[in-house]
């Protein structure tokens, strides 16, 4: 499937740039070697390693982010060379940081911290073996027996969680046509990470509305309030994005931030239309959404990025002719306008159901 995609090194570290500004980090440099083996011990060579070092003290760098999995050993050995304050991690760890920032219903925070802790299992050697070597070897063969007693631990409670999510899921089973009913209606944004989901959220909505409405102080950072032209209002939420190198092992844990997306009335699935590879994210954002249970919900595509498109007028022609597309830069505002009657023409079914129910 989405794997398939030509994915060379510059775009994976492009999208590893996007993922720590969207776990809050400010990325202030990256670089990249090539290999035939990576290295046993520290997964890039030893002159990269001071390279990157010299790096840290000059700009004065707090986290390094491998872009592929590294051991608990390649970890280890990278933190004490770079100095104990800096941070190691890899892509997996950022993209389960970020999983677990926007988990937003109870089953997703259950199978991210699932993932967290299988995640962990293999790389809990760290603090023992530091003990050991701080006792001079005196206490030889004891931080392995304490490894074994923490795995055993983390084991059980992976075990505690994984029923704990079946009962969550039985549950929601049951109770899947028992919707909520919201007050204001909910068009939740999909699509791929950088697709621009966040900068068209911010363009549609004043951040400063929310601070002062007291109904809606608790909503989460990425949902925020729509006002149209006619009055009505809806909430507009951001999901987390999809991501060309999705660690296996974390798909679950991705399917599982996406469920809330069934509650919505509407979704909205920005696409980047100036990406070389569009079409195959639609294909791949479409592969999943056909997969979660929303076919009830109308959705509607948004090509944005027009602006940096090199045949943006024939892009423009083609959703002219498309009843369910429309094309907008989030950047120069263009087509928000359009956007927002599109969302209006939608939602006018469920604004009916919801000034029926709202007193
Ligand atoms: P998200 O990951 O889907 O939330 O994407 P962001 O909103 O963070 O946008 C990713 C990048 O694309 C940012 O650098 C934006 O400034 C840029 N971007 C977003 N919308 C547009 C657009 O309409 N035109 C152009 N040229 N850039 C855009």
């Amino acid at each position: 499937g989405d794997q398939e995609v030509s994915f060379g090194i510059e775009e994976s570290l492009k999208e590893l740039a996007q993922l720590a500004d969207t776990a809050g980090l400010m990325v202030v440099g990256s670089s990249f070697q090539k290999l035939v083996t990576p290295n046993g011990r520290t997964y890039i060579g030893s002159g990269k390693v001071t390279e990157i070092k010299n790096a840290i003290h000059s700009l004065d760098v707090e986290t390094v982010i491998f872009d592929d999995e590294l051991s608990a050993g390649q970890l280890r050995n990278l933190e004490k060379a770079f100095g104990g304050e800096i941070r190691v991690c890899d892509r997996t760890a950022l993209i389960l940081d970020i999983f677990n920032q926007r988990a937003a219903t109870h089953e997703a925070a259950l199978q991210v911290a699932l993932a967290q802790m299988e995640y962990q299992l293999p790389r809990l050697t760290k603090m023992w073996t530091h003990l050991e070597r701080q006792a001079g070897g005196q206490v030889k063969g004891m931080g392995e027996k304490q490894i074994e007693v923490d795995k055993r631990i983390l084991r059980t409670q992976i075990g505690v969680l994984k029923k704990e999510l079946e009962s969550v899921r039985k549950h929601r089973r049951q109770y899947r046509n028992r919707r909520v009913s919201v007050p204001i209606p909910v068009v939740s944004l999909v699509g791929y990470t950088n697709a621009g989901k966040s900068t068209l959220l911010n363009r549609l909505t004043g951040a400063n509305v929310l601070a002062e409405d007291r109904l809606f102080a608790t909503l989460d950072p990425t949902t925020r309030r729509v006002q149209m032209n006619n009055g009505k209002e809806f909430l507009l939420t951001d999901t987390v994005g999809f991501i060309q190198k999705l660690p296996t092992t974390l798909v679950a844990a991705f399917r599982a931030t996406l469920e809330e997306i069934s509650e919505s009335s509407l979704l909205v699935h920005v696409v980047d239309i100036s990406h070389p590879l569009a079409q195959q994210q639609i294909d791949a954002v479409n592969k999943v959404l056909s997969e979660l249970d929303v076919a009830a919900i109308p959705q509607l595509m948004v090509w944005n990025k027009v602006d940096k498109a090199s045949d943006s007028q024939k892009i423009k022609i083609e959703a002219n002719n498309r009843e369910d597309v429309v094309c907008v830069s989030a950047l120069t505002g263009d087509g928000l306008q359009d956007f927002c009657d599109a969302v209006q023409a939608r939602l006018k079914d469920s604004m009916v159901w919801v000034e029926a129910l709202v007193p």
